[in-house]
Parts: structure tokens; sequence; C-alpha cells
């Protein structure tokens, strides 16, 4: 969960170049829809990034399936964008998870119901395969007006701590859960709509597997701080450094932050208890 830049380029040349790279008749289909098209690019921009409820522009069957057309089956301006929305390092991991590399192009409003943005760049959101999959058709969640995903380009994610895991050995198992807390002050409507975005990508589980794995990376280092001498309290300060940097860079509730965080102040962890992450995180 975090925000990313959105790209400085023209939208309406990007249609315009997209539709003249098109043959016809869907060429024609793409002009004929372009005033329509346009309007809606500016009340999208108007409502960012509450554009759960807005109004799906009036445009033909033939139209709909030609700007469709025009993302999935790509011409060279089309591939550029692609291109140019996905490869910027800040970018680089997907801002929905925070896990894996961004691969895909995610439609915020998706274009099965919104076709008039499905080559619109502010609607495109570069984010790994997992969330897209994920993500599917939603936009708002069911009997609400709260939208169910985060846009990265529009939303502002708060700064507050909203993100906690606790973290547990039980019977020579490290158990750990993440989930999100409402902080003091947080507005209702801001807390289901961070909730909603976390369920609906399965972030807690994710992050508790990803912990694992990146827990047995670490394993070299905690145990090198341990050393001969059994050192807990030299391991907790490597996890809280290490939490340092992470919040340096990435925020307070961004995972592994946490996840360190958490570790440095479970003691049994610290003391030798990460023996036992280590075997979690074998096969
Ligand atoms: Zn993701």
């Amino acid at each position: 969960m975090r925000s990313i830049p959105l790209l400085a380029v023209d939208a309406t040349n990007v249609f315009d170049e997209i539709a003249t790279a098109k043959r016809q008749p869907r060429r024609g289909r793409m002009r004929a829809s372009r005033a329509k098209v346009l309007t809606a690019y500016q009340g999208y921009e108007d409502a960012a990034p509450e554009v759960g409820e807005l109004d799906e522009a009036l445009l033909t069957d033939l139209q709909k399936e030609a700007i469709r057309h025009a993302f999935t089956v790509e011409t060279e301006p089309m591939t550029v964008l692609r291109g140019d929305l996905l490869k910027r390092n800040s970018v680089a991991r997907c801002p929905f998870c925070g896990i894996n590399e961004s691969s895909t192009l995610d439609h915020y409003l998706p274009k099965e119901q919104y076709p008039e943005f499905a080559v619109f760049p502010n609607n495109l959101v570069p984010c790994c395969a997992v969330c897209n999959t994920r993500k599917r058709d939603g936009i708002l969640g069911e009997g609400t007006n709260v939208r169910m995903f985060l846009h990265p380009c529009y939303d502002v994610i708060p700064d507050m701590a909203f993100l906690t895991v606790r973290t547990r050995i039980e019977e020579d198992a490290l158990i750990l859960s993440y989930r999100l807390i409402r902080p003091p002050g947080m507005a209702l409507r801001t807390f289901q709509h961070l909730r909603s975005h976390f369920n609906k990508l399965d972030l807690a589980d994710r992050y508790r597997r990803m912990g694992f794995e990146h827990l047995g990376a670490l394993y070299p280092a905690l145990r090198r701080a341990y050393g001969q001498g059994e050192d807990a309290e030299r391991v907790a300060e490597k996890l809280i450094e290490g939490a340092e940097d992470f919040e340096e860079v990435s925020g307070p509730n961004y995972w592994l932050a946490k996840l360190y965080r958490a570790l440095a102040s479970n003691n049994d962890f610290c003391d030798g208890g990460f023996e036992v992450a280590r075997a979690q995180a074998q096969p």
C-alpha cells in the first residue's frame, strides 16, 4: 500500500495516437467516441480519487468494443504507453501490496464497465499479477459507497500507524498474524477503505508467507548478531535498525518494518527463537 506518481503524459494525445494507429472500422469508432471520452477523462480527474460512482459514458457497443480493443490488441503507441507506465523505477514494486514486482497494468475502473477509460493513463495502475488477478472487476464494496481498493495515484495513504503484526512462538513454531487497527483520529470511512483493500487483496496471508520467506534470508545476520554469547539484545538492536531503515524509506505501515519491530520486542524470538523461523522458511 503506497502512493505512486501519475505519468506525465497528455491523455488526449495518447488517445488520438492510438486511434490513428488502429485500422478501420475501429479507428472511425474511436474517433466518433472522442468527445465523450475526453469529457469522461475530465470527470475522472475532477472526481479522483472518488471515481467509484462516475456515470458511464454513453457510447455505442461498437465504440466500447473499439476502445477496449485498443488496449488488448496493442498498436505501437499503446505499447509505448505500457512501457512508459511500467518502466519507471518509482513503480517497480507493486503499489497495491508492496511485495512483488509490477508487471501488469490494472484498470482501476474496470474496462468492462468503463471502456472509456481503457487507455486513459491515469486509470492504468502498474501492479503485480497477483493483485491484478485478485482485484478483478470490483469498484465499490457491497451495499456501500466505499471503494474497495486504494487508487495509488490519487489516494493519500495516512501516515499514522494502522498495520500491526502479532508474533508469538508456540510449540516450536513462529506465528505471525497481520491485521489492521483503526488509530485514534482516523475517520471510519478511511479505515473501512484501507481494511477493504487489505482484505480483498488477502494481504494478511500474503505478508505472513512473505515474512517467513524474508526471515529465511535474514537468518545468517540474526545468527551472527546472537553469536557465541547468545546476545538477544544485539538481535533486537539489529531488527530495530532494520525497521528504522524500512520506515525511513517506505513509511510506518510497510509490512517488513512492522515485522522487524514486532520481532525486536519478542524476547523469545530474539533469544534464539529465530531458529524456529528458519525451519519454517524452508520447504
Ligand atoms: Zn501486488
